[in-house]
């Protein structure tokens, strides 16, 4: 495996053609391997697990276009679906059955979900749902986790620093302090920090968010007793608490992080996975709070495409087929032989796999952090440093070591198998030795 050359001419044509029409080439940041190096693959088509580049190569796929593809590539039915819909229009400007269906659907599934409302990404549908919550509770002051994601809107760019709360400090330029002066940052995993800013802000607070399970930012697994301190604090001060699934919805099973903790959040955001591949979010919850939207509230929110029927179609192929449950049984029991399979053969090495559902996260060090502030940045260039090589072999992981891997219905077990030798074989060249 070492020193394997694969042809990759036509990726790096496609990238030097972009480059000069689109700012690195890429319309996301992190699809340009800055931080893994090599060059960033070009993709053609994907098939099942997995994807094809412009120069012909395959490739496993674990980032599955970063978790909507819990199907796989161009599943039939969702393809079908699609296909269906577009024959008879892509887009009308006004309401269609479709969006009821699906908005019947996440209702019917999950509890505390009681209206929902579609937009085009994840992070408008945090956006809106943070816009919500201001709206609901007459208040400025949104609470986030140092570590969690919620998209790329103004408000939600701020970094944590040092100390037990932090007020506005944006984490892009372009972004002004006197927006991010209204979100504090918390780490994650601490109760004491939880009481002290609530006893500080709690009664200023329009809305805490946090993700279902932090993935955004490695794989975050928060204990219950965080997250129930969390519920307990925003109901005392009359602050409502966000789930943002984005990821988790529909992936931890069909409801999400509130059956996971046995919590219910006032309001959920999703994208990915309900989308079914197509651009989707949505922000739903208590009835009494989202009837503060527009037109029966004085909440603004609107979207030409939003409800787009083409993706509606796509998202509700995807949903119907996770409906009855048992996928999400078969890609969890084969996440965990993957996992488990992969620290065996890596027992004696600074290596560990946080795996949850159909998620799984890759980290050179010993234990699993659970804040941010204990990923060990030497682990996260160990994985940096040996993604070419795995990518060289026919594996295609997230380019960052800070990114989650996800397993879709179309990996098989004996994919599953061959992935993990491949790639303990090259982690052991890259880990140290357990002293
Ligand atoms: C991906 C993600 C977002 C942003 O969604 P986009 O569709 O990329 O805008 C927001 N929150 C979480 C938890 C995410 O994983």
């Amino acid at each position: 495996m070492d020193g394997k050359k694969i042809n990759t001419e036509k990726s790096q044509g496609l990238l030097e053609k972009s480059a000069k029409v689109i700012p690195g080439g890429v319309n996301s940041p992190v699809r340009a391997f800055k931080s893994v190096g090599g060059i960033p693959r070009f993709i053609k088509r994907g098939g099942g697990a997995y994807v094809y580049d412009a120069d012909d190569n395959r490739y496993l796929d674990f980032c599955c276009s970063w978790g909507p593809l819990i199907l796989g590539h161009a599943d039939p039915d969702v393809v079908a679906a699609v296909q269906k819909q577009v024959e008879t229009g892509m887009t009308f400007g006004a309401s269609t059955e479709l969006e009821f269906e699906l908005a019947d659907f996440i209702v019917g599934h999950v509890d505390p979900v009681e209206k929902i409302r579609f937009v085009s990404s994840g992070t408008e549908a945090v956006m809106s749902a943070i816009r919500t919550a201001r709206g609901y509770t007459g208040r400025d002051l949104i609470l986030k986790f140092d570590g969690c994601y919620h998209g790329h809107s103004d408000h939600l760019l701020v970094k944590a620093g040092s100390g037990l709360a932090t007020f506005g400090q944006p984490s892009s330029a372009g972004v002004p302090e006197a927006i991010t002066s209204q979100t504090a940052v918390l780490p994650l995993d601490d109760e004491d920090a939880l009481e002290k800013f609530f006893n500080e802000h709690g009664d200023k607070l329009a809305a805490a968010i946090i993700e279902g399970i932090p993935a955004n930012n490695g794989l975050l697994v928060q204990r219950h007793d965080f997250i129930r301190l969390l519920r307990a604090l925003t109901e005392k001060h009359g602050a409502l608490l966000i789930f943002d699934e984005v990821i988790t919805g529909f992936r931890l099973g069909l409801e999400g992080a509130a059956a996971y903790y046995g919590i219910y959040p006032d309001l959920v955001t999703y994208g990915k996975i309900i989308g079914g591949g197509m651009p989707v979010g949505g922000f739903g919850g208590r009835s009494d709070i989202m009837d503060v939207l527009s037109p029966n509230g004085p909440v603004y929110q609107a979207g030409t495409l939003s409800g787009n029927p083409v993706a509606m179609a796509a998202g509700l192929a995807t949903l119907k087929k996770l409906a009855d449950g048992r996928i999400y049984a078969e890609l969890e029991r084969k996440n965990r032989l993957f996992v488990s399979e992969l620290t065996e053969k890596l027992k004696d090495y600074t290596f560990n796999v946080a795996g949850v559902a159909s998620i799984y996260w890759l980290v050179f060090q010993r234990d699993l952090p659970r804040k941010a502030e204990n990923i060990d940045p030497d682990g996260i260039s160990h994985y940096n440093r040996v993604h070419e090589k795995i990518l060289n072999s026919g594996i295609y992981l997230p380019p960052s070591g800070y990114e989650v891997c996800f397993i879709s219905v179309a990996h098989t077990e004996e994919m599953l198998k061959d992935a993990a030798e491949i790639m303990a074989g090259a982690f052991r060249q890259e880990a140290h030795k357990w002293q």
